[in-house]
C-alpha cells in the first residue's frame, strides 16, 4: 500500500487522479482502518489529509457562515463555544457518532463519504442546506450534501475529487435545527431511522423548512413534501400529523434485523414529528 501525507488539497488532487486500484482518503479513519483491519477494503494508495494546513480549524464567516475544516473531529464541534448554538441539530448529530474514542477522529466529511445509508451526521447536514467544497483536477466546485451520496457506500464524488471544505450557512434570526434517530440499542449502534429538521420562523408561523431522512432508502432524502406539510403553519397536531404521514410516504427502507419496513416507515414518521418539535422550540429561543 502507498501512503501519502500531501500538503495542499492541490496535491492530493493530483495523487488520487493518477493512483490505480482503490484509493482511500484517511480523515479519522475511523471507517477506513476499520475496514482495513477487517479486510472488506484494502486500499492500492491510502491519502492522509491532517497535514494538509486548516484541516482542523472551525471558523465562522463575516456573513455569519461557517467553514469546518475536513479533519474536524465530532468532539471538536461538541467543544466548540458557538457552533452548537447556531447548529445544534448537526452538532447532535455528528455528537452520536460512535463512542468518546470515536469522537476524537470521526468527522463529517468521512461520515458524508463512506456512504452508509445511515450515516447519522448526513440528514442534519441535509436539513441544513450544508454544502461541501470538492477540490478536482479541474479545481474547485461546491456541491449540495445531498448531491454526494448515490447508493450504499458510493458517492458522485470522480477519479481525483475529494472534499476540502465542509460549508455551513448562516444560522440567521429565528431558526432551528435537530436530529433524531432511533437504534434498537441505547448505545452504539446505527440509525434504523434518522430524521433532520431545520426550520425558520416569521413570528410563530413556520417560513422555511427542510427535512431530510437517513437509513430509509439508499441514500438520504431531502423530502420536500414535509417541508410542505409544515410552512405556513403553527406546527399544530394537523401539521404535525400531515409531516409524519409525508415522511412516512416518502420512505423507501430495507427490511433487516434492526427494523421491519412497516416498523421504519412508521417511527420515520413520529421522530419527523419529535424532531420539528424540537427545531421549532430552539427557533423560539427555547433551551433544549
Ligand atoms: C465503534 C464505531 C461506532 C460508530 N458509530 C457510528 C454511528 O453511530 N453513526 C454513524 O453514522 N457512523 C458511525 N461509525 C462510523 C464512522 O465513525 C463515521 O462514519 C465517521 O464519521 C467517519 O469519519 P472518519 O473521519 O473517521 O472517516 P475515514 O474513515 O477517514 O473515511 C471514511 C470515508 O471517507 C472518505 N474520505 C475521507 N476524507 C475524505 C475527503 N476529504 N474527501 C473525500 N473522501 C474522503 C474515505 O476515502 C473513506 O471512504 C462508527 C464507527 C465505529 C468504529
Amino acid at each position: 500500500m502507498d501512503y501519502h501525507s500531501p500538503a495542499s488539497f492541490a496535491e492530493a488532487s493530483a495523487l488520487a487522479a493518477n493512483a490505480t486500484g482503490i484509493t482511500r482518503f484517511l480523515a479519522g479513519g475511523t471507517d477506513v482502518l476499520v475496514q482495513l483491519r477487517s479486510d472488506l477494503v484494502t486500499p492500492d494508495t491510502l491519502i492522509d489529509v491532517k497535514k494538509i494546513g486548516g484541516v482542523s480549524d472551525i471558523a465562522r464567516n463575516a456573513d455569519g457562515s461557517w467553514t469546518l475544516g475536513v479533519a474536524t473531529t465530532g468532539a471538536e464541534m461538541s467543544e466548540h463555544p458557538e457552533l452548537g448554538r447556531d447548529w445544534p441539530g448537526v452538532v447532535e448529530a455528528m455528537d452520536l457518532i460512535g463512542s468518546t474514542q470515536v469522537q476524537g477522529r470521526a468527522t463529517l466529511t468521512g461520515n458524508l463519504c463512506n456512504g452508509s445509508p445511515a450515516a447519522d451526521s448526513v440528514p442534519a447536514m441535509v436539513a441544513a442546506g450544508v454544502t461541501v467544497t470538492v477540490t478536482g483536477p479541474d479545481g474547485d466546485r461546491e456541491v449540495a450534501v445531498e448531491d454526494i451520496p448515490t447508493g450504499p457506500g458510493r458517492t458522485s464524488l470522480a477519479k481525483g475529487d475529494l472534499i476540502s471544505a465542509v460549508n455551513i450557512p448562516a444560522r440567521g434570526d429565528n431558526g432551528g435545527d435537530a436530529y433524531l434517530r432511533f437504534i434498537p440499542r441505547t448505545e452504539m449502534d446505527i440509525a434504523v431511522v434518522g430524521v433532520g429538521v431545520n426550520l425558520r420562523l416569521d413570528g410563530d408561523t413556520i417560513a422555511e423548512a427542510r427535512v431530510s431522512l437517513g437509513a430509509v432508502a439508499p441514500t438520504v432524502l431531502l423530502v420536500e413534501d414535509c417541508a410542505h406539510a409544515i410552512i405556513g403553519t403553527t406546527l399544530d397536531d394537523a401539521a404535525l400529523d400531515a409531516l409524519a404521514a409525508a415522511a412516512s410516504a416518502a420512505c423507501n427502507p430495507i427490511d433487516d434485523k434492526r427494523g421491519t419496513i412497516a416498523f421504519r416507515t412508521e417511527v420515520a414518521g413520529v421522530l419527523a414529528k419529535r424532531a420539528a418539535k424540537i427545531a421549532y422550540a430552539r427557533a423560539k429561543g427555547e433551551d433544549l
